[in-house]
């Protein structure tokens, strides 16, 4: 008995019902009915609203304000984030300035430090205590019109646009069951684990390429399904950029979108992290990977390394240099001189890299034959 007071019996029934009939219903009427070819496409379309709702609405813009938009967009990303079913702007918002708050504390809602399964859906299966539940540190948001009115009519606009619009487009063509099947529930599966694997999966395998000390991964995997999420290392040492992928070809449909409405003044003030700390957030995760791993190296490779991480120090001293405060205006001269800093940097980067693979390739070695 005490054990049923553990879930929330309502959403558990939900999240259970509807990845059942979205895979399992839509695989059963395939078989019997076939394919329409309208069926795929609302699958992709919903799937491309309500996971671009989430991202470049719930994440970038009302989380993290990493750019800012007209109300007319904001309505548009709200309205699409309600499809997604992932809960109020309000709600979704307050979690996620928590886990970035408060990592892998008690206070972060989906902590990987609890493992894989509450990271992924546990937290939202389980009943979390009423202190931990509280909608807080989200005011900026609250007198938002597009929030106030999700906030009343959350179900509502979830309802009609995610769940009618499907059905009366299958009525149009004749079979309302299978638009509901593609488009409705197999699509709310997909985006929702879609979401759920960036704070599980991208908690767990992956690259610490930009720090070594956070749980949080890079997996460009991950990213082709979660609209450019997967880059979650980069994210959480630099959460109010408005990119993840932050290398211009890193799979990132939210990056680009924000990028390609700027250039029609429907989105402004994007926040870039400034190359210099880009640069050296990855050359201090490898000294710090290294620097745990040198135990029986030769010292001629160690000092090698060490060499390499001081010259590339000077390089980035001469950087700040020219611009401490990093949003001057740069004269041709010292646009030269960052170039040519970066040029270097590059250079000794790889250096770095390959000393780095030496060193642990050795230790490898080193550790099989003790
Ligand atoms: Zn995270
Ligand atoms: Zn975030």
């Amino acid at each position: 008995m005490q054990s049923n007071l553990k879930f929330n019996w309502p959403t558990v029934l939900f999240l259970s019902i509807c990845p059942f009939l979205g895979l399992v219903g839509t695989a059963v009427y395939v078989y019997f009915y076939g394919v329409f070819f309208i069926e795929p496409l609302l699958l992709i379309l919903f799937w491309f609203i309500s996971g671009m709702g989430i991202t470049m609405g719930y994440h970038r813009l009302f989380s993290h304000k990493s750019f800012k938009t007209n109300i007319f967009i904001e309505w548009i990303l709200m309205i699409c984030g309600s499809v997604a079913l992932q809960n109020t702007i309000l709600k979704w918002c307050s979690d996620h300035r928590k886990h970035h708050n408060f990592p892998e504390m008690e206070k972060d809602p989906y902590s990987i430090k609890k493992g894989f399964w509450h990271a992924h859906i546990g937290w939202i299966l389980e009943k979390t205590p009423e202190v931990n539940n509280r909608i807080t540190g989200v005011k900026d948001l609250e007198k938002k019109s597009a929030v106030v009115f999700q906030n009343k009519y959350y179900f509502h606009i979830a309802l009609v646009v995610g769940f009618l619009i499907p059905l009366l487009i299958g009525f149009y063509y004749g079979r309302p069951l299978g638009a509901l099947l593609w488009g409705v529930f197999l699509r709310i599966t997909l985006v929702h684990h879609a979401t759920f694997f960036v704070n599980s999966l991208c908690h767990y395998v992956g690259t610490r390429t930009y720090d070594v000390y956070s749980t949080a991964r890079d997996s460009w995997i991950v990213s082709l399904f979660t609209f450019g999420e997967g880059y979650h290392n980069y994210h959480h040492k630099f959460p109010a950029d408005f990119r993840n992928g932050v290398r211009w070809f890193a799979f990132d449909p939210s990056k680009w979108l924000i990028s390609i409405l700027s250039l029609f003044k429907l989105t402004k003030d994007l926040k870039r992290t400034n190359e210099y700390f880009v640069m050296k957030s990855k050359c201090d995760a490898i000294y710090n990977t290294v620097k745990s791993s040198f135990g029986n190296t030769s010292s001629t490779s160690k000092q090698n390394f060490i060499d390499s991480f001081e010259l590339i120090n000077k390089l980035f001293i001469k950087w700040k240099d020219i611009d401490p405060t990093f949003c001057k205006k740069y004269s041709k001269d010292e646009l030269d001189y960052i170039k040519k800093y970066k040029r270097e940097i590059n250079m000794l980067f790889k250096d770095l890299k390959n000393f780095k693979s030496k060193i642990l390739k050795n230790q490898k070695i080193q550790s099989n034959t003790i």
